[in-house]
């Protein structure tokens, strides 16, 4: 069981992470994002508007009913052409889902739209796999969309450390290196200059513990149609 709270990047933080990208192709989920109003279709079909707007071309965008599990590849390979003529995908999903399509299009960029707060997710019966700290100011645009505060083990920012090797993690050695899967990525993306980029510190403290959003009852009434 997913549960993943997101909120929408600033139009000035959208903006400067699709600068280098002219087509678009936008996804949305159709079960957090939707619940939290970040992601859902209302939300897309409104970005789709600002950067059509803005100057943008957007060469189409889909809902994935559930962004985080199995059937996300099917569903993309259904809208693969006007995928493939796009720039790059603004995802507007939590990082959950970002990091799923971000490993299904090695060959594409992509961008998220969201920061995702927490969530946790269920591998399979009994084994649960953090996936994201809900750091509050996500890094996916800098590291190809792959986790390196949730997925190294030091939680580093710039990485590698001087441990890695052969593509293992020096912590757990049957674990990929998260750095090595962000080069990896970087490298099919011909964006390695990335890598040279110094990331501040990161600020831990973002999100005042413990994490609660809360839509405004009047916003609430207003977009459901019933009276506060
Ligand atoms: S950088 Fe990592 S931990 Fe922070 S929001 Fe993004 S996926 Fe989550
Ligand atoms: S080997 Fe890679 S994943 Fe492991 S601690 Fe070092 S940088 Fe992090």
């Amino acid at each position: 069981m997913i549960r993943s709270i997101t909120r929408q990047k600033t139009p000035e933080e959208i903006s400067g992470l699709l600068e280098p990208f002219t087509k678009i192709f936008i996804v949305g989920c159709g079960t957090c994002t939707t619940m939290a109003r970040t992601g859902g279709q209302p939300e897309v079909v409104r970005m789709a508007k600002s950067l059509q707007e803005a100057g943008k071309e957007i060469t189409g965008t889909m809902m994935i009913p559930v962004a985080c599990d199995e059937l996300t590849h099917e569903a993309l390979e259904e809208n693969k052409q006007a995928i493939a003529g796009a720039d790059v995908l603004l995802i507007m999903t939590c990082a959950f889902g970002v990091q799923t399509i971000a490993l299904h299009f090695m060959d594409k960029p992509v961008v998220p739209a969201l920061d995702t707060l927490f969530i946790g997710k269920e591998k399979q019966p009994g084994t649960f796999d953090e996936i994201c700290i809900q750091c509050g100011e996500c890094v996916l645009g800098e590291t190809g969309g792959i986790c390196p505060v949730a997925g190294c083990h030091k939680g580093l920012v710039n990485g590698p450390c001087g441990g890695t090797d052969k593509g293992k993690c020096e912590v757990d050695a049957k674990k990929d290196c998260v750095w090595t899967l962000i080069y990896n990525k970087l490298e099919a993306l011909g964006s390695l200059d990335v890598m040279r980029r110094y990331q501040d510190p990161k600020n831990y403290h973002v999100e005042p513990q413990p994490g609660k959003v809360l839509i405004p009852f009047e916003e609430r009434s207003e977009e459901d149609g019933t009276q506060p």
